[in-house]
């Protein structure tokens, strides 16, 4: 094969990319990825799922440090060293987009560097920061480039005062005043950690509810724990214009149903009310692509209307999430290699990162009750729950929705600690096509956080031991 001859050209290095040339690769095809960034690993590694969760964590021992005299330990001063907090956060981040580096060595992935544009079916060119362009010919070509922010109108980032989840991620000291707009999980998570660091935090969203798509009654239970820590919360009000000076952000908000405009001031406004499909600049409409709701429109095989263009992860329909992409990543690559392969999209587990933590999969009571599924439901609190109770966490409750007759598991839905480790198992029981019974039968470790999953499914049936 020639040197710029491949079996499969990624264009993009995010999770769904660089985890689909990987398996490629393993699969025996020739592979190259172009990315236009500096680092491999997308949104995900640089700013997204990896340097939120460094803050929220060390934001939460910062906050917990101050809890601790309850058990005991005793901590005469606590104080933020924000510069050392951040150089942590980068640091997790760097390490993590090296390993991708080297994993694609591992697999003979050619990285390239610069910008994709497919000139045509099986042609890739990729342009290089110094205008270089070089012509990658390819069997099969896989869109892979993700998502970007999505602007407010009336509200300009610029990444200082007014600034998106990249820069919420960088602040470079604690804001007094901090506005989020969009009560979603971006939000949320970062709202969290800033209030946990001492900002006043507000939260405007549009909808009547926070966490739009997570279960009502997990939503409401969220919302009254955030608020508890502190955070307030504005619903069914919009933003309609910021204005950014030295002095701050005058936000002008409505009610959502509209009606009389008020002002809030604040020092920074993070904007997150979501994320849309990045495909600037990838020749799509020259090669007869054309967007379905702005998303790269695509088969059960990950096909796009051309033959050999196949696309996955944000850029794609379902959840911006980035197991789903990598997911999706594993199964193309399978695909394109002449194997077959499936994704059961009901078994996505989503989890926001606050604290409590919330994770879900399946189904919510309100799309059961839409569906008209009869269902059981089975609940059980972290207050009766042991290991709760020692570490002091036990805000929060596991709630299973099983099929009235079959007791099938249809959807799980848990707020409490550590909830986006403990629901590992429901999704494995959802994937199984297990029923609220079989997990009840499992033996669960005692003391743990997932007997309060034993005794939810046990609730089902109404026999609960604990409670
Ligand atoms: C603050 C934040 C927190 C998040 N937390 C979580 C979380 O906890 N869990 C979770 O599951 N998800 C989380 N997400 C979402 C997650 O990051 C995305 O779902 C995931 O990164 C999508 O992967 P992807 O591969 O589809 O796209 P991306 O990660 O966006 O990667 C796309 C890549 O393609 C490159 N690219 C684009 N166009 C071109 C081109 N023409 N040529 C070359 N390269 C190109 C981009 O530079 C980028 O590197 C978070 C997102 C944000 C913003």
């Amino acid at each position: 094969m020639a040197e710029d001859s491949f079996d499969l050209v990624v264009i993009g290095g995010g999770p769904g990319g660089y985890v689909a040339a990987i398996r490629a690769a393993q699969l025996g095809l020739r592979v190259a990825c172009v990315e236009k960034d500096a680092t491999l690993g997308g949104t995900c590694l640089n700013v997204g799922c990896i340097p939120s969760k460094a803050l929220l964590d060390s934001s939460e021992k910062f906050a917990e440090v101050g809890h601790l005299a309850r058990q005991g330990v005793v901590v005469e001063k606590v104080s933020l060293d924000l510069p050392a907090m951040m150089a942590w956060k980068d640091k997790a981040v760097a390490d993590n987009t090296r390993g991708i580096d080297f994993l694609f060595k591992k697999n003979k992935v050619e990285r390239v560097r610069g910008v994709g544009r497919i000139a045509a079916p099986g042609q890739v060119v990729a342009t290089g920061a110094d205008g270089a362009e070089r012509t990658l010919s390819t069997r099969n070509i896989l869109i892979a480039t993700g998502s970007e922010v999505t602007p407010l109108p009336g509200v300009a980032i610029d990444e200082q005062r007014i600034v998106s989840s990249t820069g919420a991620l960088a602040l470079s000291a604690v804001p007094k005043r901090l506005v989020v707009v969009g009560g979603g999980i971006i939000g949320l998570e970062l709202g969290s950690v800033w209030r946990r660091l001492g900002a006043e935090v507000t939260v405007i969203e549009f909808l009547d509810r926070i966490t739009p798509g997570i279960d009502l009654e997990i939503a409401k239970t969220l919302q009254r724990t955030l608020a508890k820590q502190g955070l307030k919360f504005r619903l069914g009000t919009k933003v309609t214009a910021a204005a950014a000076s030295d002095a701050g952000v005058s936000l002008t908000l409505e009610p959502a149903a509209g009606g009389t405009a008020e002002t809030l001031e604040c020092d920074v406004v993070l904007v997150a009310i979501g994320r849309r499909p990045y495909t600037a600049g990838l020749g799509l409409e020259g090669v007869g692509i054309t967007l379905d709701r702005g998303r790269v429109p695509i088969d059960e095989h990950f096909q796009t209307p051309v033959p050999g263009i196949y696309a996955i992860g944000d850029v794609v329909r379902g959840p911006m999430l980035a197991h789903k992409a990598e997911d999706e990543g594993v199964v193309a690559a399978e695909i394109i290699a002449g194997q077959s392969g499936h994704i059961d999209y009901n078994a996505i587990p989503g989890v926001v990162y606050t604290w409590p933590e919330v994770a879900t999969v399946g189904r919510s009571e309100e799309e059961l009750k839409t569906e008209g599924v009869a269902y059981k439901v089975g609940k059980f609190p972290f207050t009766a729950n042991g290991r709760a109770r020692c570490v002091g966490e036990t805000d929060g409750f596991v709630k299973i929705l099983a099929d009235a007759r079959t007791e099938k598991v249809l959807g799980v839905h848990i707020i409490g600690p550590d909830a986006g480790t403990l629901i590992a198992e429901c999704v494995l029981a959802i994937e199984y096509g297990a029923s609220a019974e079989d997990i009840a039968r499992t033996c669960h470790a005692h003391p743990t956080l997932n007997e309060a999953v034993k005794e939810a499914a046990l609730a089902v049936d109404g026999r609960a031991l604990h409670i």
